[in-house]
C-alpha cells in the first residue's frame, strides 16, 4: 500500500457540542463537509446534544439518515458546554480530533490549516482569536481582563484569548481524557496535558443564527471554574458579601476620615474603631468565602458522580476504531 492510501485511512473527528442550535446545524454540516473534502481523510462528525429545548436532535437525526459518518450523543439534560464537549471527545474515534462550536463562530475552513500543522508534527493546534465579531465591548473587555488575571494567578501557562476551537492528536486526546475532574475548565486542561502545541491566529465570526448561551452570571461561574454547583452557591455568596463589605468599609472609612479631619470628632477613637472593625469583618468573610470555594470543589469531586448521562447514542460508521472504551 502506498503512503497516500495509508493516509487516507486516517480519521478526522469533528466534535461539536450543541445547545439549541437547530437553526445553525445544517449550514454547519455543509460548511464542515465542504471544508474537509480535500483533506484526504475520513471525516467523522460527533454531535453532542446538550439537552436542547428546541428540535436540535431532530436536525441531527435527519442529517444522520443520509450520512453515517455522523455520531450523535444525546445527553439526558443540559450539562453545560465543558461537559458536553467531554462527552463528545469520549466518543470520537479519530486519529485527530477537531473541537468546534456549532454556531459557526469558529470558521470550519480553518480546519485545513489545523490539519496542515498536524501533519507537520504538532499534537495540539489551537486557534487564537485576533478579532471577535458580534460581541459587545463589555464582553470583549471582561474576557481581556479575565485572561490576563488567569495568566497571573495560575501556574500553568493558559494561552490568552484562545477558545476551545482546536485540533488534538489522538495521543493528546488520550491524555486529556484521563482527567475526569468535575469542574472542567477545558482551556486549562488543554494546557495542562502539554505536548507539542501551536497557536494560529484567526478572526472570530459572529454567530450564524441564534444568540449566545452565556450571560454574565454563567461566565462568572465559568471564571470560578464550575458551571453547575448549586450547593456551592452559599459559599460563593460569602466571598461576594466579603468583597462588598470590604468595599463599603473602605468607602465608609474614607467618609469618616474626611469628616474627622474637616469637622472634628467628638468621641475620640470612635472613627478608627469603626473602620477597623468593618474592614476586618469584610476580610474575614472574604477569606471564609475563598475557603468555601475550595471546599465546595472538594465536595463535588468526592461525590464521584459520572460527568454526564447519555440518554441515547448513535455511533458513526467509524465507531470503536481508536476508541478508549474505559473512559466512557
Ligand atoms: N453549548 C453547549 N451547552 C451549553 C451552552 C453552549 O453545548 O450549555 C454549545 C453551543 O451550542 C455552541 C458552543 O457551546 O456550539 C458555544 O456556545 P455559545 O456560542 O453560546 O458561546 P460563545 O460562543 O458565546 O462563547
Ligand atoms: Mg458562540
Amino acid at each position: 500500500m502506498n503512503p497516500d492510501e495509508l493516509e487516507k485511512r486516517k480519521i478526522l473527528s469533528i466534535v461539536s457540542p450543541a445547545y439549541n442550535e437547530s437553526a445553525n446545524l445544517d449550514e454547519f454540516y455543509s460548511r464542515v463537509i465542504s471544508a474537509t473534502k480535500d483533506l484526504n481523510l475520513e471525516v467523522e462528525i460527533v454531535y453532542v446534544n446538550d439537552g436542547s429545548q428546541d428540535n436540535t436532535i431532530d436536525v441531527m437525526l435527519n442529517q444522520r439518515k443520509n450520512d453515517k459518518r455522523i455520531s450523535i450523543i444525546d445527553l439526558s439534560r443540559n450539562f453545560g458546554k465543558e461537559i458536553a464537549l467531554t462527552a463528545g471527545l469520549d466518543h470520537a474515534s479519530g486519529d485527530a480530533i477537531v473541537i468546534i462550536d456549532a454556531d459557526l463562530q469558529d470558521p470550519p475552513e480553518l480546519i485545513n490549516e489545523f490539519v496542515k500543522h498536524w501533519r507537520a508534527g504538532y499534537d495540539v493546534v489551537s486557534a487564537k482569536r485576533s478579532k471577535r465579531e458580534g460581541e459587545s465591548h463589555l464582553k470583549k473587555l471582561t474576557s481581556y481582563v479575565y485572561y490576563r488575571l488567569l495568566f497571573l494567578l495560575s501556574d500553568i501557562n493558559i494561552p490568552k484569548d484562545t477558545g476551545d476551537f482546536r485540533l488534538l492528536d489522538r495521543k493528546a486526546l488520550e491524555a486529556l481524557l484521563k482527567l475526569r475532574e468535575k469542574h472542567r475548565y477545558m482551556k486549562g486542561l488543554f494546557a495542562w496535558v502539554g505536548f507539542k502545541q501551536l497557536e494560529i491566529e484567526y478572526e472570530r465570526d459572529a454567530r450564524f443564527k441564534g444568540k449566545t448561551k452565556w450571560n454574565y452570571f454563567s461566565l462568572l461561574n465559568l471564571a470560578f471554574d464550575g458551571l453547575t454547583s448549586f450547593s456551592v452557591l452559599p459559599l460563593r455568596m460569602a466571598s461576594i458579601v466579603g468583597v462588598f463589605s470590604a468595599m463599603i468599609a473602605f468607602l465608609y472609612g474614607a467618609f469618616i476620615t474626611v469628616k474627622t479631619v474637616f469637622f472634628g470628632d467628638p468621641v475620640a477613637g470612635y472613627s478608627s474603631l469603626v473602620v477597623i472593625i468593618t474592614f476586618i469583618g469584610g476580610i474575614q468573610l472574604l477569606a471564609l468565602g475563598i475557603i468555601g470555594e475550595y471546599l465546595g470543589r472538594i465536595f463535588n469531586e468526592t461525590k464521584n458522580r459520572p460527568l454526564y448521562i447519555v440518554k441515547n447514542a448513535q455511533s458513526s460508521m467509524f465507531f470503536s476504531k481508536n476508541l478508549n472504551e474505559k473512559s466512557i
